[in-house]
């Protein structure tokens, strides 16, 4: 099997492009090739776009809600990276075109149902009274186990796991409101929030609201693995 080349955006600020290690050790120990893009290289992607195998979008700083239709509410805070938003619609785009296995964490998940015309509440804590903590940055690990998320049966996430139910962290204040049409939902946390889904007709589209590079249990190495595999399975075009 020849290793797949996946391509993933990154972090910025005004001083570095940056990405956390968890994520390339994942996608590496399953067998991939990682290649890293900053928000600007449209030239870049433009250039490997048919060489790419698959679409890796990471956790990440926030989305304008201007791409979900709404303003920024008052009780709004966080970060907004506009480039890597622009970037990743076009790379989303380019990946759905080609068919080419998309995994979305986080933000990842997150910038996929926004792609397909979903939305995103700005704030859990805020607007959902009654929900579970979803934001465990102040834990000392980002691997605390913070919840349960159920899966239906069925789904690929639950194919993939042999599971129904994760254990999974959570390093989120923000989540699914509206889910886009052509997702299924296919976990939630016992608030009813949306913390997976795939996509109804493309082969490989899995968006998951935690973050299994930092799990590293047997159900997220299942899952990298079957996204690496997945990946490898397509011929690349030249
Ligand atoms: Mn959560």
């Amino acid at each position: 099997m020849q290793k797949p080349i996946i391509l993933t955006t990154c972090d910025s600020d005004n001083d570095r492009f940056y990405l956390k290690r968890a994520y390339v050790r994942a996608i590496e120990k399953a067998g991939g090739h990682m290649i890293i893009v900053p928000s600007h290289a449209y030239e870049t992607i433009a250039h490997i776009a048919n060489d790419v195998d698959g679409l890796f979008l990471t956790g990440g700083d926030d989305i304008h809600p201007a791409h979900y239709g709404e303003e920024i509410e008052a009780h709004y805070q966080g970060t907004i990276d506009e480039g890597r938003y622009h970037l990743q619609d076009k790379l989303i785009a380019l990946a759905v075109e080609r068919k080419i296995p998309i995994l979305g964490i986080c933000h990842g998940m997150q910038m996929l149902n926004v792609y397909f015309g979903g939305t995103l509440h700005q704030d859990i804590a805020h607007e959902l009274p009654g929900a579970l903590p979803h934001d465990h940055h102040h834990q000392d690990s980002r691997g605390y186990i913070a919840h349960d998320v159920s899966l239906i049966k069925n789904s690929l996430l639950a194919d993939i796991t042999e599971s129904t139910s994760l254990p999974t962290n959570s390093l989120h204040h923000q989540g699914v409101d509206k889910l886009a049409p052509d997702l299924l939902a296919t976990g939630t946390t016992r608030d009813g929030l949306i913390e997976a889904f795939e996509h109804r007709a493309l082969p490989f589209c899995v968006g998951v609201q935690w973050h299994p590079e930092e799990l590293r249990d047997s159900a997220s190495e299942k899952l990298f693995r079957t996204f690496v595999s997945e990946c490898a399975k397509l011929p690349r075009k030249k």
